[in-house]
């Protein structure tokens, strides 16, 4: 059982997000899984949480709409809302930019896997989720770039051995967009509370 205070809080609603619910009861329990995450391969681990640990984490969530219930010590019903992680793209921008995109990954150009969309200017750069700072990425790309700076990726062995399968259109789309890195608008997510 891990808990709480072992674990780095500023963590939760970045690199590590929300990819399913858990539903119990009639003596079972489900994890069910976002359709993306069906290839998760991490461990699953017991968090033990308690009132003060769901209000830690609800403060640092930016977040929508879950309610949450625990029973205080007293019996009484303490209820706290979950919103949705800012960090959550919302699904029809995913589409938009998939399509955009032709269906591939625009770093290794494979179409036979699933996608994600990769922040050019990294969410914690203040990158918007945005079309205009999208790009389809497959899983293992995405995975691959983490938080390195856009141009910097570029000139990664990474990126430089899988874009042999690009096409020069999608190469030269790539490199243009460190051009106009700047022109994407910054978004501050620092809360104030
Ligand atoms: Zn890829």
């Amino acid at each position: 059982m891990v808990k709480l205070s072992q674990l780095d809080l500023l963590k939760f609603g970045h690199t590590v997000g929300m990819v399913g619910v858990v539903y119990a009861g009639e003596g079972r329990a489900f994890l069910a899984l976002f359709p993306e995450e069906r290839d998760l391969t991490a461990e699953l681990e017991n968090l033990s949480m308690g009132v003060e640990d769901w209000q830690k984490l609800m403060t640092q969530l930016d977040t929508l709409e879950t309610e949450v219930t625990a029973r205080e010590g007293d019996g009484t019903i303490k209820k706290a809302i979950l919103r949705k992680s800012a960090r959550t793209i919302e699904a029809n921008i995913s589409w938009r930019v998939f399509k955009r995109d032709s269906y591939k990954c625009c770093y290794c150009g494979k179409d036979d896997v699933p996608l994600t969309v990769d922040h050019i200017i990294c969410w914690e750069e203040g990158g918007p989720s945005t079309p205009d700072n999208l790009l389809a990425s497959c899983r293992k790309c995405n995975k691959a770039r983490g938080n390195t700076p856009y141009a910097e990726w570029l000139e990664s062995p990474y990126y430089r051995r899988v874009s042999v399968n690009l096409s020069a259109a999608v190469r030269s789309n790539n490199l243009d967009i460190v051009n106009r890195l700047a022109d994407i608008p910054r978004k501050n997510y620092i809360k104030s509370r």
